[in-house]
Protein backbone atom coordinates (compact mmCIF):
# COMPACT_ATOMS: atom_id res chain seq x y z
CA UNK A 1 0.00 0.00 0.00
CA UNK A 2 1.31 3.45 -1.28
CA UNK A 3 0.14 6.65 -0.50
CA UNK A 4 1.09 10.25 -1.87
CA UNK A 5 0.66 13.55 -0.65
CA UNK A 6 1.08 16.43 -2.75
CA UNK A 7 0.63 20.09 -3.03
CA UNK A 8 0.28 21.17 0.47
CA UNK A 9 2.88 22.96 2.71
CA UNK A 10 5.03 20.35 4.27
CA UNK A 11 5.67 21.41 8.21
CA UNK A 12 8.17 18.56 8.76
CA UNK A 13 8.50 18.61 12.54
CA UNK A 14 11.21 17.25 14.56
CA UNK A 15 15.09 18.73 14.75
CA UNK A 16 14.53 20.00 11.33
CA UNK A 17 11.43 21.69 11.87
CA UNK A 18 11.42 22.47 7.80
CA UNK A 19 8.94 24.46 5.92
CA UNK A 20 8.72 22.91 2.70
CA UNK A 21 6.34 23.55 -0.63
CA UNK A 22 6.56 22.14 -4.15
CA UNK A 23 7.31 18.71 -1.91
CA UNK A 24 5.32 15.62 -2.00
CA UNK A 25 5.62 12.71 0.80
CA UNK A 26 5.63 9.38 0.12
CA UNK A 27 4.65 6.57 2.69
CA UNK A 28 5.26 3.09 1.71
CA UNK A 29 4.39 -0.08 3.90
CA UNK A 30 3.34 2.14 6.60
CA UNK A 31 6.51 4.57 6.95
CA UNK A 32 7.94 7.50 5.07
CA UNK A 33 10.04 6.93 2.75
CA UNK A 34 10.61 10.21 0.73
CA UNK A 35 9.86 13.38 1.06
CA UNK A 36 11.35 15.56 -2.20
CA UNK A 37 9.98 18.18 -5.26
CA UNK A 38 6.86 16.83 -6.57
CA UNK A 39 8.28 16.02 -10.10
CA UNK A 40 10.13 13.31 -8.85
CA UNK A 41 6.63 11.46 -8.32
CA UNK A 42 5.30 11.90 -11.87
CA UNK A 43 5.30 7.73 -12.47
CA UNK A 44 3.83 7.59 -9.17
CA UNK A 45 0.51 4.68 -9.59
CA UNK A 46 -0.74 4.61 -6.11
CA UNK A 47 -3.15 6.42 -3.70
CA UNK A 48 -2.71 10.22 -4.44
CA UNK A 49 -3.87 12.47 -1.48
CA UNK A 50 -4.61 16.47 -2.83
CA UNK A 51 -3.55 18.30 -0.03
CA UNK A 52 -3.75 21.64 -2.26
CA UNK A 53 -4.48 24.77 0.22
CA UNK A 54 -3.39 22.44 2.98
CA UNK A 55 -0.82 21.82 5.73
CA UNK A 56 0.75 18.68 5.90
CA UNK A 57 2.13 17.99 9.46
CA UNK A 58 3.36 15.01 11.63
CA UNK A 59 0.28 13.58 13.95
CA UNK A 60 -0.46 15.55 17.30
CA UNK A 61 0.37 13.57 20.46
CA UNK A 62 -1.73 13.75 23.40
CA UNK A 63 0.78 12.68 26.82
CA UNK A 64 -2.01 12.28 29.33
CA UNK A 65 -5.24 11.86 29.16
CA UNK A 66 -8.82 9.34 30.17
CA UNK A 67 -10.38 7.40 27.60
CA UNK A 68 -13.39 6.84 30.68
CA UNK A 69 -13.50 10.50 31.01
CA UNK A 70 -15.92 10.64 28.29
CA UNK A 71 -18.85 9.25 30.39
CA UNK A 72 -18.83 12.30 32.34
CA UNK A 73 -19.93 14.11 29.71
CA UNK A 74 -23.06 16.44 30.62
CA UNK A 75 -23.40 14.52 34.06
CA UNK A 76 -25.12 16.38 36.51
CA UNK A 77 -25.75 14.13 39.47
CA UNK A 78 -22.39 15.40 41.58
CA UNK A 79 -22.40 17.45 44.94
CA UNK A 80 -20.59 20.92 44.72
CA UNK A 81 -16.77 20.39 44.60
CA UNK A 82 -15.30 23.15 46.85
CA UNK A 83 -11.40 21.76 46.15
CA UNK A 84 -9.24 19.05 44.25
CA UNK A 85 -9.71 16.44 46.77
CA UNK A 86 -13.65 17.18 46.37
CA UNK A 87 -13.76 16.88 42.88
CA UNK A 88 -12.09 12.81 42.60
CA UNK A 89 -14.27 11.59 45.74
CA UNK A 90 -17.98 13.60 44.12
CA UNK A 91 -17.35 12.73 40.62
CA UNK A 92 -14.40 11.07 39.17
CA UNK A 93 -13.91 7.95 42.00
CA UNK A 94 -17.80 7.28 41.81
CA UNK A 95 -17.87 7.61 38.15
CA UNK A 96 -14.75 5.06 37.39
CA UNK A 97 -16.66 2.83 40.38
CA UNK A 98 -19.44 2.08 38.59
CA UNK A 99 -17.19 1.28 34.79
CA UNK A 100 -18.31 -2.06 33.32
CA UNK A 101 -16.00 -3.40 31.16
CA UNK A 102 -18.88 -2.03 28.01
CA UNK A 103 -18.27 1.23 29.32
CA UNK A 104 -14.19 1.58 29.23
CA UNK A 105 -14.45 -0.07 25.49
CA UNK A 106 -17.27 2.28 24.07
CA UNK A 107 -15.76 5.36 26.24
CA UNK A 108 -12.60 4.85 24.87
CA UNK A 109 -14.41 4.44 21.25
CA UNK A 110 -15.70 7.51 21.15
CA UNK A 111 -12.48 9.51 22.69
CA UNK A 112 -10.62 8.12 19.77
CA UNK A 113 -12.87 8.70 17.33
CA UNK A 114 -12.84 12.15 18.24
CA UNK A 115 -8.84 12.21 18.44
CA UNK A 116 -8.59 10.98 14.90
CA UNK A 117 -11.42 14.06 13.92
CA UNK A 118 -8.50 16.52 15.62
CA UNK A 119 -5.69 15.00 14.28
CA UNK A 120 -4.67 13.74 17.34
CA UNK A 121 -2.83 9.93 16.49
CA UNK A 122 -0.85 8.23 19.90
CA UNK A 123 -2.28 8.59 23.15
CA UNK A 124 -1.04 7.93 26.48
CA UNK A 125 -4.04 6.61 28.56
CA UNK A 126 -4.31 5.88 32.25
CA UNK A 127 -7.49 4.09 32.96
CA UNK A 128 -9.36 3.37 36.39
CA UNK A 129 -12.78 1.12 36.73
CA UNK A 130 -12.28 -0.40 39.92
CA UNK A 131 -15.59 -2.86 39.93
CA UNK A 132 -14.22 -4.31 36.61
CA UNK A 133 -10.26 -4.04 36.66
CA UNK A 134 -9.48 -7.76 35.06
CA UNK A 135 -10.00 -7.41 31.37
CA UNK A 136 -10.28 -3.49 31.05
CA UNK A 137 -6.59 -3.06 28.90
CA UNK A 138 -7.75 -5.39 26.83
CA UNK A 139 -11.22 -3.89 26.24
CA UNK A 140 -9.82 -0.41 25.66
CA UNK A 141 -6.92 -1.96 23.28
CA UNK A 142 -9.59 -3.47 21.10
CA UNK A 143 -11.17 -0.01 20.66
CA UNK A 144 -7.37 1.82 19.84
CA UNK A 145 -6.78 -1.23 17.23
CA UNK A 146 -10.70 -1.14 15.70
CA UNK A 147 -10.09 2.83 15.38
CA UNK A 148 -6.20 2.57 14.05
CA UNK A 149 -4.50 5.05 16.23
CA UNK A 150 -1.60 4.55 18.72
CA UNK A 151 -2.53 4.24 22.04
CA UNK A 152 -0.15 3.77 25.86
CA UNK A 153 -2.32 2.26 28.25
CA UNK A 154 -2.35 1.12 31.99
CA UNK A 155 -4.06 0.60 34.86
CA UNK A 156 -3.95 3.34 37.33
CA UNK A 157 -3.26 1.21 40.27
CA UNK A 158 -4.72 2.28 43.74
CA UNK A 159 -5.79 1.18 47.51
CA UNK A 160 -8.42 3.47 47.56
CA UNK A 161 -10.13 0.80 46.70
CA UNK A 162 -8.60 -1.54 49.27
CA UNK A 163 -6.77 -4.93 49.16
CA UNK A 164 -8.34 -7.16 46.70
CA UNK A 165 -8.65 -4.25 43.65
CA UNK A 166 -5.10 -3.43 44.56
CA UNK A 167 -3.96 -6.33 43.69
CA UNK A 168 -6.06 -6.80 40.75
CA UNK A 169 -4.64 -3.58 39.57
CA UNK A 170 -1.21 -5.41 39.73
CA UNK A 171 -2.01 -8.01 38.01
CA UNK A 172 -3.81 -6.15 35.52
CA UNK A 173 -0.97 -3.52 34.60
CA UNK A 174 1.40 -6.83 34.49
CA UNK A 175 -0.63 -9.09 32.13
CA UNK A 176 -0.96 -6.03 29.91
CA UNK A 177 2.32 -4.87 29.76
CA UNK A 178 3.35 -8.58 29.00
CA UNK A 179 0.88 -8.58 26.29
CA UNK A 180 2.69 -5.92 24.57
CA UNK A 181 6.16 -6.66 24.84
CA UNK A 182 7.53 -9.12 22.07
CA UNK A 183 10.01 -11.54 23.19
CA UNK A 184 13.03 -9.29 21.45
CA UNK A 185 11.81 -6.50 23.50
CA UNK A 186 11.62 -8.72 26.88
CA UNK A 187 15.39 -9.82 26.09
CA UNK A 188 16.25 -6.41 25.57
CA UNK A 189 14.24 -4.87 28.71
CA UNK A 190 15.67 -7.54 30.54
CA UNK A 191 19.66 -6.10 29.61
CA UNK A 192 18.27 -2.73 31.07
CA UNK A 193 17.04 -3.82 34.31
CA UNK A 194 16.95 -1.12 36.87
CA UNK A 195 18.20 1.58 34.25
CA UNK A 196 14.66 3.12 35.07
CA UNK A 197 16.38 5.01 38.11
CA UNK A 198 19.77 4.27 37.15
CA UNK A 199 20.09 6.85 34.74
CA UNK A 200 23.77 7.33 34.97
CA UNK A 201 24.56 4.55 32.61
CA UNK A 202 26.10 5.78 29.60
CA UNK A 203 23.00 4.41 27.10
CA UNK A 204 21.16 6.89 28.97
CA UNK A 205 23.32 9.88 28.22
CA UNK A 206 21.94 12.99 26.46
CA UNK A 207 23.35 12.88 22.76
CA UNK A 208 22.81 15.60 20.24
CA UNK A 209 20.06 17.27 21.71
CA UNK A 210 19.17 18.07 25.09
CA UNK A 211 16.82 15.02 25.70
CA UNK A 212 17.09 11.60 23.99
CA UNK A 213 14.87 9.46 23.58
CA UNK A 214 15.98 5.94 24.96
CA UNK A 215 18.59 4.32 23.00
CA UNK A 216 16.93 1.74 21.26
CA UNK A 217 17.22 1.39 17.50
CA UNK A 218 14.14 2.69 15.69
CA UNK A 219 12.78 -0.39 13.72
CA UNK A 220 10.70 1.64 11.14
CA UNK A 221 8.14 -0.78 11.31
CA UNK A 222 4.94 1.14 11.86
CA UNK A 223 3.56 -1.42 14.44
CA UNK A 224 2.99 -1.48 17.30
CA UNK A 225 -0.22 0.65 17.74
CA UNK A 226 -0.51 0.05 21.65
CA UNK A 227 2.05 -0.20 24.38
CA UNK A 228 2.21 0.12 28.01
CA UNK A 229 3.18 1.66 30.93
CA UNK A 230 2.79 0.60 34.54
CA UNK A 231 -0.21 2.98 35.87
CA UNK A 232 -0.38 4.35 39.53
CA UNK A 233 -3.11 6.65 40.50
CA UNK A 234 -1.00 9.04 42.85
CA UNK A 235 1.25 9.03 45.67
CA UNK A 236 -1.32 9.66 48.18
CA UNK A 237 -3.66 6.81 47.75
CA UNK A 238 -0.79 4.20 47.84
CA UNK A 239 0.47 2.46 50.51
CA UNK A 240 4.43 1.88 50.74
CA UNK A 241 3.87 -1.53 50.32
CA UNK A 242 1.92 -1.26 47.08
CA UNK A 243 4.72 1.28 45.68
CA UNK A 244 7.18 -1.16 46.67
CA UNK A 245 5.49 -4.33 44.71
CA UNK A 246 5.30 -1.99 41.56
CA UNK A 247 8.81 -1.09 41.44
CA UNK A 248 10.08 -4.43 42.24
CA UNK A 249 7.00 -5.53 39.20
CA UNK A 250 8.22 -2.68 37.06
CA UNK A 251 11.47 -3.06 37.09
CA UNK A 252 11.24 -6.83 36.47
CA UNK A 253 9.26 -5.98 33.11
CA UNK A 254 11.53 -3.06 32.19
CA UNK A 255 8.95 -0.43 32.22
CA UNK A 256 8.11 2.81 33.14
CA UNK A 257 5.44 4.15 35.07
CA UNK A 258 2.22 6.61 34.26
CA UNK A 259 1.41 8.89 38.01
CA UNK A 260 -0.20 11.64 38.78
CA UNK A 261 2.21 13.90 40.56
CA UNK A 262 1.39 16.50 43.06
CA UNK A 263 -1.42 17.59 41.19
CA UNK A 264 -2.81 19.67 44.12
CA UNK A 265 -1.70 20.98 46.84
CA UNK A 266 -3.23 18.69 49.01
CA UNK A 267 -1.10 15.47 47.44
CA UNK A 268 2.05 17.02 49.10
CA UNK A 269 0.43 17.56 52.50
CA UNK A 270 -0.94 14.38 53.25
CA UNK A 271 2.94 13.06 51.64
CA UNK A 272 4.74 15.26 54.14
CA UNK A 273 2.29 13.82 57.20
CA UNK A 274 2.29 10.45 56.99
CA UNK A 275 5.40 9.73 55.33
CA UNK A 276 7.72 13.27 55.97
CA UNK A 277 9.07 13.28 52.35
CA UNK A 278 7.72 15.38 49.17
CA UNK A 279 6.02 13.06 46.74
CA UNK A 280 8.87 13.24 44.43
CA UNK A 281 10.98 12.34 46.74
CA UNK A 282 8.67 9.40 47.96
CA UNK A 283 8.24 8.55 44.32
CA UNK A 284 12.00 8.59 43.81
CA UNK A 285 12.89 6.11 47.45
CA UNK A 286 10.92 3.11 45.82
CA UNK A 287 12.46 3.43 42.55
CA UNK A 288 9.22 4.88 40.51
CA UNK A 289 11.36 7.46 38.50
CA UNK A 290 13.59 7.13 35.47
CA UNK A 291 13.37 7.93 31.98
CA UNK A 292 10.42 5.61 31.13
CA UNK A 293 8.37 6.98 33.56
CA UNK A 294 5.48 9.85 33.17
CA UNK A 295 4.60 12.17 36.18
CA UNK A 296 1.22 14.05 35.06
CA UNK A 297 1.14 17.48 36.62
CA UNK A 298 3.57 18.36 38.87
CA UNK A 299 1.74 21.68 40.11
CA UNK A 300 3.00 21.92 42.83
CA UNK A 301 6.73 20.82 43.19
CA UNK A 302 9.62 22.32 44.37
CA UNK A 303 12.97 22.89 43.01
CA UNK A 304 14.47 19.94 45.04
CA UNK A 305 11.78 17.60 43.13
CA UNK A 306 12.29 19.46 39.90
CA UNK A 307 16.31 18.52 39.99
CA UNK A 308 15.44 14.82 41.03
CA UNK A 309 12.83 15.12 38.07
CA UNK A 310 15.55 16.19 36.01
CA UNK A 311 18.18 13.99 37.02
CA UNK A 312 16.38 11.01 36.73
CA UNK A 313 15.40 12.29 33.38
CA UNK A 314 11.49 11.49 34.33
CA UNK A 315 8.82 13.07 31.63
CA UNK A 316 6.53 15.73 33.06
CA UNK A 317 2.59 16.23 31.48
CA UNK A 318 1.72 19.29 31.58
CA UNK A 319 -2.60 19.52 31.24
CA UNK A 320 -3.34 22.79 31.71
CA UNK A 321 -7.14 22.89 31.34
CA UNK A 322 -7.55 20.34 33.70
CA UNK A 323 -5.59 22.49 36.28
CA UNK A 324 -7.60 25.51 35.65
CA UNK A 325 -10.76 23.51 36.00
CA UNK A 326 -9.85 21.83 38.78
CA UNK A 327 -8.36 25.34 40.65
CA UNK A 328 -5.47 23.95 42.00
CA UNK A 329 -2.18 26.45 40.28
CA UNK A 330 -0.90 26.45 36.77
CA UNK A 331 2.70 24.55 36.71
CA UNK A 332 5.59 26.25 36.51
CA UNK A 333 6.76 25.05 32.93
CA UNK A 334 8.93 27.71 32.48
CA UNK A 335 11.46 26.89 35.38
CA UNK A 336 11.35 22.80 34.64
CA UNK A 337 12.44 23.70 31.11
CA UNK A 338 15.17 25.84 32.82
CA UNK A 339 15.94 23.07 35.21
CA UNK A 340 16.17 20.40 32.33
CA UNK A 341 13.19 18.66 32.94
CA UNK A 342 11.29 17.09 29.60
CA UNK A 343 7.92 18.65 29.74
CA UNK A 344 5.32 17.14 27.45
CA UNK A 345 1.83 18.35 27.08
CA UNK A 346 -1.65 16.34 27.40
CA UNK A 347 -5.21 17.20 28.19
CA UNK A 348 -6.30 15.21 30.92
CA UNK A 349 -9.34 14.11 29.26
CA UNK A 350 -10.55 17.95 28.67
CA UNK A 351 -10.37 17.59 24.91
CA UNK A 352 -8.84 15.55 22.18
CA UNK A 353 -7.49 18.37 20.72
CA UNK A 354 -4.09 18.63 21.21
CA UNK A 355 -3.77 22.62 19.84
CA UNK A 356 -7.00 23.89 21.76
CA UNK A 357 -4.64 22.66 25.12
CA UNK A 358 -1.68 24.08 23.41
CA UNK A 359 -3.33 27.48 23.18
CA UNK A 360 -4.65 27.45 26.88
CA UNK A 361 -1.05 26.52 28.36
CA UNK A 362 0.48 29.37 26.12
CA UNK A 363 -2.46 31.99 28.28
CA UNK A 364 -1.72 30.65 31.53
CA UNK A 365 2.26 30.47 31.20
CA UNK A 366 1.42 34.06 30.77
CA UNK A 367 -1.40 34.50 33.25
CA UNK A 368 1.17 32.98 35.59
CA UNK A 369 4.47 34.98 35.34
CA UNK A 370 1.98 38.04 34.87
CA UNK A 371 4.20 38.64 31.87
CA UNK A 372 2.90 37.88 28.09
CA UNK A 373 6.36 37.60 26.67
CA UNK A 374 6.70 34.40 29.42
CA UNK A 375 6.61 30.54 28.22
CA UNK A 376 5.35 30.69 24.47
CA UNK A 377 8.21 28.81 23.11
CA UNK A 378 8.42 26.04 26.32
CA UNK A 379 5.17 25.59 25.57
CA UNK A 380 5.10 25.15 22.16
CA UNK A 381 8.30 23.11 22.09
CA UNK A 382 6.38 20.65 25.27
CA UNK A 383 3.71 19.73 22.29
CA UNK A 384 6.04 19.45 19.00
CA UNK A 385 9.31 18.33 20.57
CA UNK A 386 8.71 17.00 24.13
CA UNK A 387 5.43 14.84 23.25
CA UNK A 388 7.29 13.03 20.36
CA UNK A 389 10.38 11.93 23.10
CA UNK A 390 7.74 10.85 25.49
CA UNK A 391 6.20 8.70 22.85
CA UNK A 392 9.01 7.43 21.29
CA UNK A 393 9.93 6.32 25.33
CA UNK A 394 7.24 3.72 24.89
CA UNK A 395 6.34 2.79 21.01
CA UNK A 396 10.44 2.83 20.54
CA UNK A 397 9.45 4.49 17.09
CA UNK A 398 10.11 7.82 15.55
CA UNK A 399 6.77 9.89 16.33
CA UNK A 400 6.05 13.67 15.69
CA UNK A 401 7.81 14.23 12.98
CA UNK A 402 7.84 13.45 8.78
CA UNK A 403 11.20 12.11 7.79
CA UNK A 404 12.56 9.41 5.77
CA UNK A 405 12.29 6.26 7.96
CA UNK A 406 9.37 7.60 10.23
CA UNK A 407 6.03 6.11 10.62
CA UNK A 408 3.51 7.90 8.02
CA UNK A 409 1.37 9.52 11.06
CA UNK A 410 0.18 12.26 9.23
CA UNK A 411 -2.42 15.05 9.69
CA UNK A 412 -4.17 17.49 7.08
CA UNK A 413 -5.07 21.08 8.04
CA UNK A 414 -7.33 22.98 5.86
CA UNK A 415 -5.23 25.72 6.31
CA UNK A 416 -3.43 28.29 3.50
CA UNK A 417 -0.75 30.29 5.31
CA UNK A 418 -2.18 34.22 5.03
CA UNK A 419 1.32 35.42 5.90
CA UNK A 420 4.94 33.88 4.77
CA UNK A 421 5.18 30.63 7.01
CA UNK A 422 8.83 30.15 7.55
CA UNK A 423 11.10 27.56 10.16
CA UNK A 424 11.48 30.56 12.04
CA UNK A 425 8.04 31.49 12.48
CA UNK A 426 5.77 27.84 12.48
CA UNK A 427 5.40 27.90 16.34
CA UNK A 428 3.10 31.53 15.60
CA UNK A 429 1.40 29.87 12.70
CA UNK A 430 0.50 26.86 15.20
CA UNK A 431 -0.49 29.16 17.84
CA UNK A 432 -2.72 31.36 16.34
CA UNK A 433 -3.63 29.94 12.68
CA UNK A 434 -3.70 25.85 12.14
CA UNK A 435 -5.22 25.74 16.03
CA UNK A 436 -8.38 27.65 14.24
CA UNK A 437 -8.23 25.29 11.07
CA UNK A 438 -10.03 22.09 10.67
CA UNK A 439 -8.10 18.84 10.53
CA UNK A 440 -9.13 17.86 6.75
CA UNK A 441 -7.32 14.05 7.08
CA UNK A 442 -5.91 11.90 9.27
CA UNK A 443 -3.18 9.04 8.32
CA UNK A 444 -1.51 6.65 10.68
CA UNK A 445 1.58 3.86 9.67
CA UNK A 446 0.00 5.12 6.32
CA UNK A 447 -3.92 4.02 7.13
CA UNK A 448 -6.46 6.87 6.15
CA UNK A 449 -8.23 7.28 8.91
CA UNK A 450 -10.14 10.41 8.05
CA UNK A 451 -10.11 11.84 4.25
CA UNK A 452 -12.06 15.35 3.43
CA UNK A 453 -13.31 15.29 7.17
CA UNK A 454 -14.90 11.68 6.80
CA UNK A 455 -13.94 8.45 8.55
CA UNK A 456 -13.05 5.53 5.99
CA UNK A 457 -12.99 3.14 8.78
CA UNK A 458 -15.43 0.27 9.20
CA UNK A 459 -17.52 1.44 11.93
CA UNK A 460 -21.00 1.97 12.58
CA UNK A 461 -20.63 5.69 14.36
CA UNK A 462 -24.16 6.55 14.50
CA UNK A 463 -24.41 2.78 16.56
CA UNK A 464 -21.65 3.49 18.21
CA UNK A 465 -22.92 6.36 19.55
CA UNK A 466 -26.04 4.88 20.38
CA UNK A 467 -24.83 2.59 22.52
CA UNK A 468 -22.41 4.97 24.09
CA UNK A 469 -25.64 7.18 25.07
CA UNK A 470 -27.49 3.83 26.96
CA UNK A 471 -24.52 2.77 28.65
CA UNK A 472 -23.68 6.18 30.15
CA UNK A 473 -27.53 6.54 30.96
CA UNK A 474 -26.96 2.95 32.88
CA UNK A 475 -23.58 4.18 34.50
CA UNK A 476 -25.47 7.47 36.06
CA UNK A 477 -28.29 5.65 37.52
CA UNK A 478 -25.62 3.01 39.48
CA UNK A 479 -24.22 6.07 40.69
ZN1 LIG B 1 -5.07 12.54 34.80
Amino acid sequence: MSLLIENGTVLTGGKAAAVLTGHSVLIENGCITSIAPKNRFKRFAGKRIDATRKVVTPGFINAHTHFYSTFARGLTKTKPAGNFVDVLKNLWWRLDSALSTEDCYYSALIALLDSIRHGTTTLIDHHASPQAVRGSLPAIEKAVKQTGLRACLCYELSDRDGARISKEGLEENVAFIRRCQKPEDRRRRAEDRGQNSAVQGSRFKVQGSKFAALPQPSTLNPQPTTSALFGLHAAFTLKDATLEKAAALGQELGTGFHIHVAEAESDQQYSQQKHHLRVVERLHKFGILGPRSIAAHCVHVNRRELDILSRTQTAVVHNPQSNLNNAVGIADVVFMAKRNVLVGLGTDAMTTNMLEELRVAVWAQHLRAQDPSVGFSEVVSALIFNNPIIAERTFNLSLGELREGCPGDVVLIDYDPPTPLEADNSFGHIVFGMSQAAVDTTIVGGRVLMENKRLTLDLDEPRINARARELAAMLWKRL
